[in-house]
């Protein structure tokens, strides 16, 4: 099969996938990272009630309106309303009661004065300023949000600000899609566990755990399958029990050219139509896509670890977010900043240099990583938040040029 860019790639991959359609209803403590299933509406206005905005006291717009510091207007205190009450009286003509920040207004109050511009004298109180206009400082009852309309739909991700939504229209309970289940198997003779003692010629397995991070991150629920070694039937029967438990499965390595690269070929014995083998991408460009008739899609990234990231990273991702429900137009997370360095490509695929955007004098710059650009490097990779990608046909950007970055950061 041909190579294609990486655009075809994202297209391909994003039509392959469904979206969850299960959910699942739990309690709002639990709900935040996950994705909203159903539309919310409210049945209370917001604010509730007319309400204060500051601590001071509570007016008739008609009585302060002509009076300024040389000649401040006196009104009478009758009450003091603290918020959390329900006051009973009506302010009238020449009265004001005592209000604070939150407090709900009393009949007959439509403007509150700030304490600042006012003065006590006993039970009187002087009207230092008056108000710009009639309703200064007050929250009026269903100015942020009326009852009925919606207040977030399917498909939204619940982080801080949804959170307080759901909990002020008191949603104890929200209805999410379940989380997308990926399984994570590393394929390699040469591979062993955190645990094993290393011999010579092997390789830990690292993969395992950056996909695992990668998964969790996104709001998936990694199974991992451990390693597999190179060998066909080994790999089949983990494959099987991979396509069986998992809304998409992720392994790494085997789908090069080399002699112990299996994987295409186990995915078609096994029914997958493969609609990606290679993408021209660098690092990244071995990467096996396939689907399977349970609808279960299997990204066979590459074995050197930021290859397989970076196939993460630009391409399965934003196929993650489809899977989980989230709602949106699933586009790389891109911005164009001031490259601190000449970065440099082949030209020949769309090159990810990887390094870091950094706050410099309220501009974000992008620093090279330092040490190798290799993609057995993991280790530099400590230092990333980004990726600069330069296109086909670019061979390169000088330091002060701006470049395209893939913002990895969330
Ligand atoms: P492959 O794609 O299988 O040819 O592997 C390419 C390179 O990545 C080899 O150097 C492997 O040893 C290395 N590699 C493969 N799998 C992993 C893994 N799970 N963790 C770390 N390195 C790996
Ligand atoms: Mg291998």
């Amino acid at each position: 099969m041909t190579m294609i860019s990486v655009q075809e790639a994202q297209k391909i991959i994003l039509d392959l996938v469904t979206s969850l359609q299960e959910t699942e209803t739990i309690d709002l403590d639990q709900a935040t990272g996950r994705i909203l299933a159903e539309t919310v509406t409210g049945d209370l206005d917001f604010p509730y009630w007319d309400n204060s905005a500051m601590d001071g006291y509570g007016v008739r717009f008609e009585d302060v309106n002509e009076g300024n510091t040389n000649q401040p207007i006196s009104l009478k205190i009758v009450a003091e309303i603290p918020a959390g009450i329900k006051p009973e009286i009506s302010i009238q003509s020449g009265e004001a009661c005592r209000i604070f920040t939150g407090a709900m207004l009393p009949d007959g109050v439509d403007t509150i004065i700030m304490q600042e511009n006012t003065q006590q004298q006993g039970k009187q109180v002087l009207v230092l300023s008056s108000p710009k206009y009639c309703g200064e400082f007050v929250r009026k009852k269903g100015n942020f949000y009326q009852a009925g309309e919606i207040l977030l739909s399917a498909g939204t991700k619940i982080n801080e600000p949804e959170m307080a939504i759901l909990a002020t229209a008191q949603c104890s309970k929200v209805t999410v899609y379940r989380r997308p289940r990926v399984a994570i198997l590393s394929t390699g003779n040469e591979l062993i566990t955190t645990t094993q003692k290393l011999e010579p010629g092997q390789i830990i397995d690292s993969n395992q755990y950056a996909l695992k991070a990668f998964i969790l991150k996104n709001g998936g629920i990694p199974i991992s399958l451990g390693i597999v070694e190179d060998e066909p039937n080994l790999i089949k029967e983990k494959i099987i029990e991979a396509i069986n438990c998992a809304d998409f499965v992720l392994s790494t390595g085997g789908v090069s050219v080399g002699d112990y690269d299996y994987i295409d070929q186990i995915l078609e014995e096994l029914g997958g139509k493969i609609s990606i083998s290679s993408v021209a991408m660098k690092p990244g460009k071995p990467l096996t896509v396939a689907k399977f008739d349970n609808g279960c899609v299997y990204f066979g990234l590459p074995g050197n670890p930021v290859s397989a990231l970076v196939g993460c990273w630009r391409l399965v991702k934003l196929a993650l977010y489809k899977l989980s429900g989230i709602k949106g137009d699933y586009k790389p997370q891109l911005i164009t900043v001031k490259s601190n360095h000449d970065l440099s490509s082949q030209g020949k695929r769309e090159t990810y240099i990887w390094g870091q955007l950094k706050l410099v004098n309220g501009e974000y710059l992008f620093i090279l990583a330092k040490g190798q650009q290799n993609s057995a490097n993991l280790i530099n990779l400590g230092f990333t938040n980004a990726l600069a990608i330069l296109p086909i046909g670019v061979t390169k950007i000088k330091q002060g040029e701006t470049v395209t970055v893939l913002m990895l950061c969330n």
